[in-house]
């Protein structure tokens, strides 16, 4: 399929199961506690960004990624389908489909625990290189192998835009940096790649290694900075935040499903941060994902 009209989105990355127990208190070191019911939802940051893209509309959206031969596959597979992703790219490993453990308390604290699994067995196949070869947005993350973000970064088409969402944080090599078009951070992350003291020497020290960055902000909605031109400040609609998983995740996938339709960087955070604020208000990862229909309502 060519690069139509309206964009082509790849998203590399990660799919995990998510194993959820609301627990009263998080035990310590040695101790077992009993929790409520067992949630399984679909979640990873790359198969939760492909989920985003592909709700924004207008963009074709391929998630890459590499899931296990078990149950968990199939609840992603079927999440991922559902809103529309392209799944048929996705490879199978001999490992687990990646899990997180995740239990979390009445007041919205969580602990996590993932482990990998499939994730860490994504590889660029030939499959992979041509899709990527017809992508407008390549969107990675940091939960797979540096050396298949490198591989997919290789495989675009000049023009392209490459996007990094470095979460979570990381040290990344030289040649990331370089191949980078585009880097979304949130306060935290930037902090962390940078060691700068503060948000603006984060900005700077960022914007010296790549030509656009976006920090998120939470409610405070976030900050687009492209070299060369005055940072803008894009704030967040206002909302009851119920449970803010995923919303980075909503942010990034609709900001390179925008980008890929054609939208400057400001307006395409602006939608960005439209659905990243709907998405706080329902609960759940993909299951919070609003319609294109919804955010556009909220962008207006
Ligand atoms: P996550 O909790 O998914 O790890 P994150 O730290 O990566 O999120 P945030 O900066 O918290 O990313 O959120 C991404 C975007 O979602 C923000 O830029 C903002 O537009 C929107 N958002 C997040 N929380 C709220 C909120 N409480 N109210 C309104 N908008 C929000």
């Amino acid at each position: 399929m060519s690069s139509a009209a309206a964009g082509a989105v790849v998203v590399v990355g990660s799919a995990n199961l998510d194993l959820v127990v609301d627990v009263p208190r998080h035990p310590g070191a040695g101790e077992t506690i009993l929790g409520g019911d067992l949630r399984r939802s679909p979640g990873g940051k790359g198969a939760n960004q492909a989920v985003a893209a592909a709700r924004a509309g207008g963009a074709s959206t391929t998630f890459l990624g590499s899931l296990g031969n078990d149950d968990g596959a199939e609840i992603l597979l079927a999440s991922l389908e559902r809103a529309g992703v392209r799944t048929d790219l996705v490879q199978r490993s001999a490992a687990a489909t990646g899990t997180a453990l995740i239990s979390v308390t009445a007041d919205g604290e969580n602990t996590i625990i993932v482990a990998p699994g499939a994730n860490g067995d994504l590889r660029i196949d030939a499959a992979a290189r041509a899709r990527l070869a017809e992508a407008d947005v390549v969107l990675a993350q940091l939960e797979i192998p540096l050396e298949t973000v490198l591989a997919a970064a290789a495989a675009r088409r000049p023009g392209a835009v490459l996007a990094l969402n470095a979460a979570p944080s990381r040290d990344l090599p030289a040649p990331v940096w370089d191949a980078l078009d585009l880097l979304v951070v949130n306060e935290h992350e930037a902090l962390d790649l940078t060691g700068a003291p503060d948000q603006d020497a984060a900005l700077a020290a960022l914007l010296a290694r790549v030509p656009a960055v976006v920090i998120t902000l939470g409610s405070a909605g976030c900050l687009v900075a492209e070299r060369g031109r005055p940072s803008v400040e894009v704030p967040s609609p206002r909302v009851p935040a119920v449970d803010t998983t995923g919303a980075g995740d909503t942010f990034c996938g609709v900001l390179a499903a925008a980008l890929a339709a054609g939208e400057p960087l400001v307006a395409a955070a602006r939608r960005a941060a439209a659905a990243g604020a709907l998405a706080v208000t329902r609960p759940g990862a993909q299951e919070a994902v609003p319609t294109a229909a919804e955010t556009a309502e909220l962008v207006r």
